[in-house]
């Protein structure tokens, strides 16, 4: 089988005294996600679903939280290496398509942001990267604003 997909889901809690990060994007907002990177969890959902398509297992047993060199480590540094890994296996990327769900800030106008950041490390073109942004209707963790969490699918391709 030459094409290969990919799941991901990630999860981290928003607090105070951290700056927000998404798709390797700063966005101005009182609260950040807490990890042991920078938690970026949308980059964090993408690196698992392309993990998954590799068959390479998963983002804590490559960057265990454990390791000091990963202490705040931006996640766009995860992903590049991630990225070496999928270019050693003779993958290249597809399609990816991800949504995030967040009920705080809005994000619809930081989503081209995003996909500048993520598109030339995941070498792809924008058309072939999808973020979509969604509250959770005031529901759950996500929608008590105390998390975002993130869903991610790529399809891969073997050279
Ligand atoms: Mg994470």
């Amino acid at each position: 089988m030459r094409i290969k997909i990919g799941i991901g889901y990630d999860i981290h809690r928003l607090e105070q005294g951290r700056k927000l990060y998404l798709g390797g994007k700063e966005i101005p907002f009182s609260l950040g996600l807490v990890g042991h990177s920078d938690g970026d969890c949308l980059i964090h959902a993408i690196i698992d679903a392309l993990l998954g398509a590799m068959g390479e297992g998963d983002i804590g047993q490559l960057f265990p939280d454990t390791e000091v060199k990963y202490k705040d480590i931006r996640s766009t540094e995860l992903l590049k290496e991630v990225m070496m890994r999928l270019k050693k296996n003779n993958f290249k990327i597809i399609h990816t398509d991800s949504i995030i769900i967040a009920e705080k800030p809005k994000l619809a106008s930081y989503l081209l942001d995003m996909k500048k950041v993520l598109c030339p490390i995941l070498q792809i073109k924008e058309n072939a990267l999808g973020i979509k942004a969604k509250t959770n209707e005031g529901l759950g963790v996500e929608g008590k604003g105390k998390a975002v969490a993130c869903w991610a699918t790529v399809l891969v391709k073997k050279k």
